[in-house]
């Protein structure tokens, strides 16, 4: 008997990089939003896949293997999702493994700014915190917020941790056509994430599709009705395949829920259709996507 297809979640986030849930809740939440596929995309960062794959045996649910890349175009931070690639790729790795490596060293200059200002930190519980995942500017404000030198998230960013604030320091990155090409020799579709986040979105687009871009993120969490159609059509103007992401980092609020941005499954199938010829093209092992 066939099932009927629950939607496809592209994009989410663990404590393997910025997210506060661990993989395996993040297939709980899957599993009660009753949706049938779902994308670990941690920043930068595959090492929360296994625990994922773990946590997902026996559910039924379809699993993807994703990562969030933060790149450079258009003089702007562009997210490029890198969907279903093969997470045993040695040059990804090796790239993401030299992005975690800048990361810690860019979080340990944030700690040194902050300190400077009297705002002591400690980096090694910080460290012990970001494990293998990638250290970002939610771990430096979350560790403020302990220490009650804010009062919350938002108050370490706006007054600390953005551009021309104090304890600011700029993150490494490549450029987005880098990153697309190394995307596709892993075997993985490179889909721009929430284009509502850039000044000139078909910019953008357009310099990914020169690039070889395979997709938009055409339904997000920050994206109301309207920007979908728009980007819809944006999507459907350049060839380019539908995404749609949650974009969760958290317990549950607004509309960042694990399951509150679907995938229809007509899109769901194109998708995989691609990704599976992208495999084959790169000569990586055949995508499993059997129900787990
Ligand atoms: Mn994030
Ligand atoms: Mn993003
Ligand atoms: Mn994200």
């Amino acid at each position: 008997m066939a099932t009927t297809f629950g939607g496809a979640d592209l994009h989410c986030h663990s404590t393997f990089s910025d997210g506060l849930e661990s993989p395996t809740a993040l297939i709980g939440r899957a599993m009660e939003a009753r949706l049938s596929v779902l994308a670990l995309s941690d920043h930068d960062a595959l090492h929360g896949l296994p625990e994922f794959e773990r946590a997902a045996k026996g559910t039924g649910l379809i699993t993807v293997t994703a990562t969030e890349l933060s790149t450079l175009a258009d003089g702007e931070d562009v997210h490029v999702l890198a969907l279903f690639v093969d997470p045993e790729e040695p040059e990804l790795q090796a790239k993401l493994e030299e992005i975690r490596v800048q990361r810690d060293r860019r979080g340990e200059q944030m700690v040194e700014k902050l300190a400077a200002i009297g705002m002591w930190l400690d980096l090694g519980a910080i460290r012990k915190v970001v494990g293998d995942g990638a250290f970002g500017r939610p771990h430096i404000a979350r560790a403020m917020v302990d220490k009650g030198f804010v009062r919350s998230l938002n108050e370490a960013f706006d007054n600390y941790l953005t551009k021309g604030k104090p304890g600011y320091v700029g993150k490494p990155k490549w450029l987005m056509e880098d990153a697309i090409a190394a995307v596709k020799k892993a075997g993985g579709l490179a889909v721009v994430a929430h284009p509502i986040w850039y000044r000139d979105p078909e910019k953008i687009v357009a310099q990914g599709v020169a690039a070889g871009l395979d997709g938009i993120e055409v339904i997000h969490a920050d994206q109301d009705p309207t920007k979908e159609s728009e980007f819809g059509r944006m999507a459907s103007r350049h060839g380019l395949l539908r995404s749609a992401g949650s974009d969760y980092h958290g317990p549950p609020e607004g509309r960042k829920r694990v399951g509150a941005c679907r995938l229809d499954e007509g899109s769901w199938n194109r998708m995989v259709e691609h990704a599976v010829a992208r495999r084959a093209e790169s000569g990586r092992p055949p995508l499993d996507l059997t129900p787990r």
